[in-house]
């Protein structure tokens, strides 16, 4: 058996554009390779949850875990790979504040089922819902439990780093990879546990090279056709960017390709609610004292929840929206 340090890689409730981040490094995924062991990465090799369960507790070095907690599968695993692991890494969108998957916390799980399995494209003409477990001739079979909504990792078990981005960014990966293995020779040393690693610690509007001057709001509209100015803020033209309580590390790259920021690297360093700090940032420069005409202006964001918590529902104040909320059981 090799000597080298062990790795391991899981996805939980996401869509595996992590797991295509980690691919997306290049020749650097040879570093990973080189230095370690890898005993436990399902999208990318065949290991049994057994086969994790027989190691020895804390014999994997280093875990990155990407994708929230839906279900009870979920949580095992997550709590398995805690115990089996000294370094685990929150990784990526889902695993740190809920991402895509947490939105379906503004619904009951009942709905959510209902929803996907009778729809006007599905078909199920004898209305046949998933059961969570099944008599079948060779014994009872099992199907992981839905919970009343997604959870972060760290709601569920001790996370050592958080590593944000919808996805992480490649450079950002292969820079993490970097500093682990100067940790393994002797050249580096880890940061402080609970340290946000792979990103900056200031705001996207840091590192956009857009122009900016004092910023006065008298309506939002869409980026889509009409004249943008390639150059000014896009906040400044009405266009509601994300960038200013958004974590930078990504090298603002929506801004930069004419997009807006919608937020995916998360909450700024200090940031406790991502959703709130947002709406704070926009009522600051909205130019009206007038409340009819400050709803009218904010009437110009067609999907405030999709604008303020689309990646972070899961892991703010809030968690969910009401009506998960009165479903919850735990
Ligand atoms: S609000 Fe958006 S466009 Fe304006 S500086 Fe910040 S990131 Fe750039
Ligand atoms: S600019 Fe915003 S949305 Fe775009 S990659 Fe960066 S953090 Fe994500």
């Amino acid at each position: 058996m090799s000597d080298k340090p062990k790795f391991a890689m899981y996805w939980a409730a996401s869509c595996g554009g992590c797991e295509i981040a980690v691919l997306n490094i290049h020749e650097k995924i040879l570093d990973v390779d080189a230095n370690f062991d890898v005993v436990f990465w399902p999208v990318a090799m065949d290991a049994k949850y057994k086969d994790v369960e027989a190691m020895e507790d804390g014999s994997i070095l280093l875990t990155l875990f990407n994708g929230g907690i839906r279900n009870d599968e979920n949580e095992h695993i997550a709590k398995l790979l805690r115990r089996k692991s000294k370094l685990l890494v929150a990784f990526g969108s889902c695993a740190n504040e809920g991402c895509i998957p947490g939105l379906a916390n503004l619904s009951p799980v009942g709905e959510i089922v209902t929803t996907a399995f009778n729809t006007v494209s599905t078909d199920n003409p004898n209305q046949i819902y998933p059961r969570t477990s099944f008599d079948t001739p060779e014994g009872e079979i099992h199907i992981p439990t839905l919970y009343p909504r997604l959870k972060t990792l760290d709601q569920v078990v001790d996370v050592d780093y958080y590593m944000p981005g919808c996805p992480p960014e490649s450079h950002q990966i292969a820079a993490v990879i970097d500093l682990v293995v100067q940790v393994l020779q002797g050249k580096a040393q880890l940061p402080p546990k609970g340290a946000v690693i792979g990103a900056g610690t200031s705001t996207v509007c840091d590192e956009c090279k857009r122009t900016r001057h004092v910023k006065t709001i008298t309506s939002f509209k869409r980026i889509f056709g009409q004249p943008i100015d390639p150059s000014l803020c896009l906040l400044e033209q009405g266009i509601p960017c994300n960038g200013i309580a958004t974590r930078d590390g990504c090298n603002a790259r929506c801004p930069s390709a004419g997009a807006q920021c919608i937020g995916c690297y998360g909450p700024a360093e200090g940031v406790v609610d991502y959703g709130a700090r947002l709406i704070t940032g926009f009522a600051s420069v909205i130019e009206s004292n007038d409340p009819d005409q400050i709803d009218r202006i904010l009437d110009g964001i067609p999907d405030p929840t999709g604008q303020f918590y689309r990646f972070n529902l899961a892991g703010s104040l809030m968690k969910a929206g009401v009506s998960a909320w009165k479903k919850e059981k735990v």
